[in-house]
């Protein structure tokens, strides 16, 4: 019965919307001043003459901008809806992939469709594929032609027609100057990540169209979505129905939410490991589960689990990702420093549980990514105070993959480069005694995550809270408050 639930799963993630329904304004939600700018395109298709009466420019081309599944096509289509103009979509990848030559007249076909079927929106996705710097090394005839093919049709606008072209790109910073300029996609929207009010918005946009539990938190869910896109949060609720389905509901629960977020965060499960190795994956994590709860900078724990999953085969621990971080990808030295012990934290206690001898290769990864944290804070982002290094970036070894590294050591004189990996090696070693001794202080507490793993295989942020606040000492509480 399980199997068959994530069977399903999976198929939701490839259901397409139907094209064919009629999409409005009120189908997009969270995205900010977008609606409000495009409301001049709805008004050009509903009264033209009052438009051209009052001088504004007739608007030809509009560029949609923001990362994917922001819901830039939903966007279009509620344009199209709004305004009763035909929606003619498709994507300009299409274009570029097709035989040479083809490109241009399929261009040609594209706009001339638009003119009978006017008024009428075409709707071209991916627009960069097309539409980025022409000439140079990468220059490609096939797409140079194209690209002129679709300018030279909107130059040729009358201003009696009733086509408008939309375009959407997460590159706008590869796109051709020529394709901005006026009269051609003169108009530049934006469409964010929504934030935290606008992941609620969109939220329920989606569970309104189908009977959900009174008792579900919409901030809670906003909390813990964040970094999600609109396309993440509909899959989301689809996900959440599918679970609440196989178990007979119509009705979503919270816990049908929760479910289909776990499994976004990490995947459909992998077979159970031997009790053996099952005992040292609990190791590892409870400690990273611990040492995140106990660091102040570190963000709340949201799950642990020691089920092998697919986006993680040995366990693995999820903190509530920061908003501005993940936007910014800023750092700070307090953070990555508490991140390094964190990182640290399950070959520390591996040796205390096991001792020395006994410890096992299970941290392989975790140790590579000390080192690249570590990196982060002496060179890449030179945040230490060693005056024989200073604000000077250097190229240092880091991981490719399968626990190799890769000395990248071009241009970096050598008393610099011996300088920043002494002080990196210094910095390693004493956060790995720290949070040695941090988990040896809290040991009472690291066992009970441990023996609570084992049991339940999967504990939420707030079990451990309770855990780590009835059980670890009380210096390390203190100073997390
Ligand atoms: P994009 O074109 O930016 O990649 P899409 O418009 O294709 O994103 O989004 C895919 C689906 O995700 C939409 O059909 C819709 O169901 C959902 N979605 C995305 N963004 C939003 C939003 N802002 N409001 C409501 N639903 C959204």
């Amino acid at each position: 019965k399980q199997k068959e639930a994530q069977r399903q799963l999976k198929n939701i993630k490839l259901m397409v919307t139907d094209k064919d329904e009629d999409v409005f304004f009120d189908d997009v939600a969270g995205i900010g001043d977008a609606k409000v700018e495009l409301q001049e395109i709805v008004d050009f298709f509903q009264k033209p003459e009052k438009f051209r009466a009052s001088g504004s420019r007739i608007p030809r081309g509009v560029l949609l901008c923001g990362p994917p599944g922001t819901g830039k096509t939903l966007l279009a289509r509620a344009v199209a809806g709004e305004a009763g103009a035909t929606f003619i979509a498709l994507n300009a990848s299409e274009f570029v992939e097709m035989f040479v030559g083809v490109g241009a007249s399929r261009v040609r076909d594209l706009f001339s469709q638009a003119r009978a079927q006017s008024p009428a929106i075409i709707f071209i996705d991916e627009i960069d594929s097309v539409g980025r710097i022409r000439g140079g090394a990468t220059g490609n005839d096939e797409r140079d032609q194209t690209l002129n093919q679709m300018l030279s049709e909107m130059d040729g606008f009358d201003s009696d027609l009733q086509v408008i072209v939309m375009a959407a790109t997460n590159r706008k910073d590869i796109l051709d100057p020529a394709l901005i300029r006026p009269g051609r996609f003169d108009r530049i929207v934006y469409v964010p990540l929504p934030d935290y009010f606008g992941r609620i918005e969109i939220l329920k946009v989606h569970l309104n169209k189908r009977p959900y539990a009174a008792d579900i938190d919409f901030h809670d869910l906003a909390f813990e979505t964040t970094g999600y896109s609109g396309a993440q949060l509909a899959n989301l609720v689809n996900m959440a129905a599918t679970v609440a389905a196989s178990a007979q509901r119509t009705e979503i629960q919270y816990t049908d939410l929760e479910k289909a977020m776990e499994y976004e965060r990490l995947g459909p499960e992998r077979p159970r490991y031997s009790d053996v190795a099952r005992r040292r994956i609990a190791g590892m994590e409870a400690a990273t589960a611990l040492t995140c709860t106990l660091l102040p900078a570190i963000e709340p724990v949201l799950t642990v689990t020691i089920v092998p999953r697919e986006k993680n085969p040995l366990g693995q621990t999820v903190v509530k990702p920061d908003e501005g971080r993940e936007m910014t990808g800023l750092w700070t030295r307090r953070y990555l420093e508490q991140q390094l012990l964190t990182v640290l934290s399950g070959r520390a206690a591996e040796e205390l549980i096991y001792g020395v001898d006994e410890m096992s290769s299970l941290h392989q990864l975790r140790l590579a990514d000390a080192r690249q944290i570590v990196s982060k804070l002496v060179v890449s982002a030179a945040m230490t105070e060693n005056a024989a290094i200073g604000p000077r970036t250097v190229s240092v070894p880091r991981p490719v993959g399968a626990g190799l590294m890769q000395a990248i050591t071009q241009n970096v004189p050598p008393a610099l480069h011996y300088a920043a990996d002494t002080e990196m090696e210094k910095i390693l070693q004493a956060s790995y005694e720290d949070v040695k001794a941090m988990l040896a202080r809290n040991r009472d507490a690291l066992d009970r995550i441990i023996e609570a793993l084992l049991e339940k295989d999967t504990l939420d942020g707030d079990e451990v809270l309770a855990i780590v606040e009835a059980h670890a000492c009380k210096e390390d509480l203190e100073s997390r408050a």
